[in-house]
């Protein structure tokens, strides 16, 4: 929401804009919790005690808001972008695959991340990570997307199918490829 609206400022700045800014990035850090070292789901709004762990939210989608940011020159939410950092490495290969919420959203921030911060480090976990999904695709013969209730997206659909894992296979060849979309 944050870098949404930056975005949108730096196209048609405007003192309304920069005070919406500031408010959404206030509200985004009070999302993070202490307690799950990380960015809070909201979707189940009974229950603050939840998480994901993908681009639509958790750690991976606010470090690379965070991780933008830096790229812009602006370092007030650095630390932020650690917590990211530390959540996202913390994190083992999750049952799924896809680039909303599964392991690309991973592996897509820490080859990011290890670009922008010249941190190889980062850039290798990525590598390691997306060696042991397809690795689990060969034992599989499959990539791992939505549970079977989620009936009506497209297997070959960027956010939750083929075509985001693509874009990541890709990217293990070609490291200036930016994030799709931020
Ligand atoms: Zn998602």
């Amino acid at each position: 929401m944050g870098l949404a609206l930056a975005s949108a400022n730096q196209l048609f700045p405007s003192n309304k804009l920069r005070s919406a800014i500031r408010n959404a990035f206030e509200l985004e850090r009070l999302m993070y919790s202490d307690t799950l070292g990380t960015w809070c789901d909201y979707c189940d709004i009974s229950s603050s005690a939840m998480a994901m762990n993908g681009l639509c939210s958790g750690a991976p989608g606010m470090g690379s808001v965070y991780l933008k940011l830096h790229a812009w020159g602006i370092s007030d939410f650095d630390d932020d972008l650690e917590k990211a950092i530390n959540k996202v490495i913390s994190t083992e290969i999750m049952p799924r695959d896809h680039y909303c919420c599964g392991n690309s959203a991973s592996i897509e921030f820490l080859f990011d991340a290890g670009r922008e911060l010249n941190r190889p480090e980062l850039s290798q976990d990525a590598l390691r990570r997306l060696k042991e999904v397809t690795v689990r695709k060969s034992a599989n013969g499959e990539f791992t997307f939505l549970p079977e209730r989620y009936e009506n997206y497209s297997p070959l659909g960027l956010l939750n199918g083929l075509s985001g894992v693509g874009h990541l296979l890709l990217k293990a060849d070609n490291s200036s490829l930016n994030c799709l979309l931020l």
